[in-house]
C-alpha cells in the first residue's frame, strides 16, 4: 500500500493552493455581496487548465486520473464554494457524459472548448417530479425525421446561467424506469430552450441554479450521446465520479474550517486563557481532525478504485455519505468554537456553514447513498 503522491500532482496542488489562497479567499466578501464570481478569477482558473481536469489531453484537457482530480478538488474545496461549484460541476457531471460516452465527432466538436473554459458544461437530470427517483423523469423526446423534439422541464440545474452546453436526459422509449432514457447535447442558444432566472438559494453565492423549459426544442440526432436508451446508465456512471469529487471537496472544506477554528481557539481568550486550553474545545478540534482524516481516506480509496477500473459504486456512495455528513458536523463545531462571532456575516465561517448544507442533498441525498450501499451489499455481499 503506497500513500505517496507523485511530485507532479503535488506541484499542481501547491500552485492551486497559492492561487486560491491569494486570489479567491481574499475576495470572499465580494463574492458574497455581489452573488457572482469575478470574471478574472474564472479566466485565471481557465489559464490554469482547471476546466479541463477530466478531459483527455488529445482534446486539450489535463486528462487527470480520478486520484489526481480528487487532490485538485480537495484544494478547491478549501476556498469559496460558489467558485468551486462552477468548476466542480463543469468538470464532474457537466462534461463526463460526453467524455465517457460521446462519439468522436461530438468530442472533437465540444471537448476543446469545454477544456479551455470557453464553453461551460451543465448536467440536466432533475425535474420537479423526479429528484431522488431520477429514473421516473418525464421530459419527452420524440423522433421527427432526423431530429428529436424535446418537451418538458428540468429544475435546480447548476451553471445554467453561464453554461453553453447542457447534457439533458429525456425519455425516448416507452419502457418504464431507466431503460427508456437517452442523453442529448443541447446548446444554450438552441431554439425552444428557455432558461429561467436563477432560483434563489441558501448558499453557494456566485453559483446559480435555474429551471430549463424545453418547448418543442429540436435537436439533431447527431446530438444524442451514446446509443438510444443508454442515457440513464451514463448518468449513473457520471454520478459515481461526481460523488467522489464532492467527497474530496468536502474534505478540503472540512480541513479549512478546522484551521479557521484552530486559529480562533488559539487567540480568543476567556477566563484568562485561550479557549484552546479548555478540554471541551480540544475534544471538538480532535474530533474534527480525526473524522476529516477518515473521510479523506475513503474519498481517495473510491478515487483509486475508479482509476483501477474496479467496481466503485458502493465506495463512491460511502465516500459521499461519510464526507458530506462529516463536513456538516465539522463546520457546525467550527462555528461553535467561534461563539457569537461565528454567526456574524463578518467572518468566513458563516458562509461555509450555509454552503455545507447542500452537499448532503445534491448528486444523491444521504438517504439515497445509503440505499445504493445497501442494495450493493445485498447483491454482492459484505466483502466483494
Ligand atoms: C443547489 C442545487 C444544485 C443542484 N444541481 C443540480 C444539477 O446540476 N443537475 C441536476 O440534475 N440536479 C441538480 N440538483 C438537484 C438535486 O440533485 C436534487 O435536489 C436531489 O437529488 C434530491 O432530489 P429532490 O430535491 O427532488 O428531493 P426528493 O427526491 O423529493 O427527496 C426528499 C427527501 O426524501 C428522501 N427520499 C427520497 N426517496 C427516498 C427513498 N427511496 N428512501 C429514503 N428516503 C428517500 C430524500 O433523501 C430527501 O430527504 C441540484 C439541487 C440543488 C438544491
Amino acid at each position: 500500500m503506497d500513500f505517496s503522491v507523485p511530485s507532479e500532482w503535488l506541484e499542481l496542488t501547491r500552485s492551486l493552493r497559492e492561487f486560491t489562497a491569494s486570489r479567491v479567499d481574499s475576495r470572499w466578501q465580494e463574492i458574497e455581496s455581489t452573488d457572482s464570481i469575478p470574471t478574472d478569477l474564472l479566466a485565471a482558473a481557465a489559464d490554469m487548465g482547471l476546466f479541463g481536469l477530466s478531459i483527455p489531453t488529445e482534446f486539450g484537457g489535463l486528462g487527470l486520473p480520478m486520484v489526481a482530480r480528487a487532490l485538485v478538488y480537495e484544494e478547491l474545496g478549501r476556498t469559496h464554494a460558489g467558485f468551486t461549484s462552477i468548476i466542480g460541476t463543469h468538470c464532474g457531471i457537466g462534461t463526463t457524459v460526453i467524455v465517457t460516452s460521446g462519439s468522436q465527432e461530438q468530442k472533437e466538436k465540444y471537448l476543446p472548448a469545454l477544456a479551455s473554459g470557453e464553453i461551460i458544461g451543465a448536467f440536466a437530470l432533475t425535474e420537479p417530479g423526479a429528484g431522488s427517483d431520477a429514473a421516473s423523469l418525464r421530459l419527452r423526446a420524440r423522433r421527427e425525421g432526423n431530429d428529436w423534439v424535446l418537451d418538458g422541464t428540468k429544475h435546480y440545474i447548476t451553471n445554467s446561467r453561464i453554461a453553453g452546453m447542457f447534457t439533458v436526459f429525456a425519455r425516448t422509449g416507452e419502457e418504464p424506469g431507466g431503460k427508456g432514457i437517452s442523453a442529448f447535447l443541447v446548446e444554450r442558444d438552441n431554439p425552444g430552450l428557455v432558461i429561467s432566472n436563477p432560483q434563489p438559494t441558501m448558499g453557494l453565492r456566485g453559483s446559480h441554479v435555474a429551471e430549463l423549459s424545453f418547448q418543442s426544442c429540436r435537436v439533431s440526432s447527431a446530438n444524442m450521446i451514446g446509443a438510444e436508451g443508454t442515457g440513464y446508465s451514463s448518468a449513473l456512471k457520471t454520478l459515481a465520479q461526481g460523488r467522489v469529487g464532492i467527497s474530496a471537496r468536502c474534505v478540503g472544506a472540512a480541513t479549512k474550517v478546522t484551521e479557521l477554528a484552530l486559529a480562533h481557539a488559539a487567540t480568543r481568550e476567556q477566563f484568562g486563557q485561550p479557549i484552546a486550553e479548555f478540554q471541551m474545545m480540544q475534544a471538538y478540534l480532535a474530533e474534527m481532525a480525526a473524522e476529516t482524516e477518515a473521510a479523506r481516506h475513503l474519498a481517495y480509496y473510491a478515487a483509486w478504485l475508479i482509476d483501477q477500473g474496479r467496481p466503485a459504486k458502493r465506495e463512491a456512495a460511502m465516500a459521499k455519505l461519510i464526507a458530506t455528513e462529516t463536513y456538516g458536523r465539522v463546520v457546525d463545531k467550527a462555528l461553535q468554537i467561534h461563539g457569537g462571532m461565528g454567526y456574524m456575516r463578518e467572518v468566513e465561517i458563516e458562509h461555509y456553514y450555509r454552503d455545507a448544507r447542500i452537499t448532503r442533498i445534491y448528486e444523491g441525498t444521504s438517504e439515497i447513498q445509503k440505499l445504493v450501499i445497501a442494495r450493493d451489499m445485498i447483491k454482492n455481499g459484505m466483502i466483494r
